[in-house]
């Protein structure tokens, strides 16, 4: 169906649909969660906690979104 563009910044993002035989999702949704700070189902980051850590290698954890949401919830 040709490429897509980000529902966000409408950059081009992609054009394939992958699959782990469970999920499927558009090659673009590493740019969500790269540049939009979209977070995934916890559904999906269990199913793909083995491979999680060589992903987020030298990854910086954004403390300050998670501190937010804590003080947010109640
Ligand atoms: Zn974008």
């Amino acid at each position: 169906m040709g490429y897509s563009r980000c529902r966000i910044c409408n950059a081009q993002n992609g054009n394939l649909e992958l699959t782990d035989d469970v999920f499927i999702w558009p090659e673009g949704l590493a740019h969500y969660v790269r540049d939009h700070a979209v977070r995934l189902p916890v559904e999906f980051v269990v199913q793909h906690a083995g491979q999680m850590e060589s992903l987020t290698d030298g990854l910086v954890v954004d403390d300050e979104w998670w501190r937010s949401q804590a003080s947010t919830s109640h």
